[in-house]
């Protein structure tokens, strides 16, 4: 058993994937106040982060369900053989956020529900989707909802998501409760669960619980207007645009901020979102500004590119979706990674 869930490799998967609202996903009871949902989407720690912030949401509890009480530790979950699943519990107010938005979210932004007993690189039955319904009728909207998307062809493979009804739901032990706001350096955090709660604040603005479309860093992620962009867009020189705009590379050895060793913020060029420290900064040879680590986690959103050949992890500005460059797992410590970097995409402001 690792001590942590592994990071992410080819395949698995950040890709944008747009879903219609469910069908059918019948208004509460006028009296009801409040609703659980249990659901399994792969690591808890993600998919609790992202199901947090939505608006409605009143409580996420990281646990376990599919097997029984006397089974239900981190340790022996994760070596596989107990029957559970990591899951979380959520509590909701089904006046502002109904169970299948929740699903949409789940589906869309939380987890691949495409993937078969695992998610990336976390393998085992213990990370299958699976949703674990408490009543008929959360049943029925599961099902029909994952029979639309299938006839809709959203996901490029069938959803492969369970739906069962639920036995019993076991909470985790007290250091996995809300474990990515508290760790938010830790590499499997930073590389997996930081872009999906980047992507939900980008596609689901308007479903964030208040503050939410703040980074803990208390910065203003709301998505910026086609009109904002615009005129913001307006003031790049063509090749900055080439690069920002049009996922551009500047030439290596040539970008203005490769030897800037004074002591500052690098921020996004378009949206002036700071994204790296300079403490963060090394030389790596490569001829491009190299990062080990983003400012803020939820600064960045990272998708899979696949361009020229190759599959590699580029990386965008949470806030305006700019094109920035590429992250990769060969940097030095204390995270192992590479945020390499275009000068043009880039601004230097000193501290
Ligand atoms: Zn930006």
């Amino acid at each position: 058993m690792s001590e942590y869930c592994e990071l992410p490799g080819p395949g698995s998967g950040s890709a944008i994937h747009v879903l219609p609202d469910p069908q059918f996903d019948p208004a509460p009871p006028a009296d009801a106040r409040e609703q659980r949902a249990v659901l399994a989407g792969g690591c808890f720690w993600c998919v609790e982060a992202v199901l947090r912030e939505l608006d409605g949401v009143l409580a996420v509890t990281s646990g376990y369900s599919g097997g029984d009480a006397g089974s239900a530790s981190y340790e022996r979950v994760c070596s596989g053989g107990t029957g559970h699943a990591e899951a979380v519990e959520v509590r909701f107010d089904p006046r502002r956020i109904r169970f299948g938005q929740l699903l949409k979210v789940f589906f869309g932004v939380a987890h691949d529900p495409t993937q078969i007993d695992r998610q990336g690189n976390d393998r085992g039955r213990q990370y299958r989707s699976v949703i674990f319904c408490v009543d008929a009728q959360q049943a029925e909207v599961a099902r029909r909802y994952i029979a639309q998307l299938d006839q809709a062809r959203v996901f490029a493979a069938p959803i492969a998501t369970l739906v069962e009804a639920l036995q019993a739901f076991h909470r985790a032990e007290d250091e996995h409760q809300n474990y990515a706001a508290r760790h938010p350096d830790q590499p499997y955090i930073a590389a997996v669960a930081a872009p999906k709660v980047a992507k939900l604040r980008r596609q689901f603005a308007d479903w964030l619980a208040p503050g939410r479309a703040q980074s803990a860093s208390g910065h203003d992620l709301a998505p910026l207007t086609p009109a904002q962009r615009e005129q913001l867009a307006a003031r790049l020189t063509p090749e900055e645009r080439h690069v920002l705009l049009d996922h551009g590379t500047e030439p290596p050895f040539c970008g203005g901020l490769l030897h800037e060793h004074g002591a500052g913020v690098f921020a996004c060029r378009l949206c002036a979102l700071p994204l790296f420290v300079s403490t963060a900064k090394f030389e790596s040879g490569s001829g491009w500004p190299s990062f080990t680590k983003p400012f803020d986690p939820a600064h960045l959103r990272q998708i899979e590119d696949h361009s020229h050949g190759m599959i590699r992890t580029e990386v965008r500005c949470a806030r305006c979706d700019s094109h920035l460059g590429h992250v990769f797992a060969d940097g030095p410590p204390p995270t192992g990674l590479r945020y390499c970097m275009n000068s043009l995409a880039l601004g230097f402001q000193p501290a």
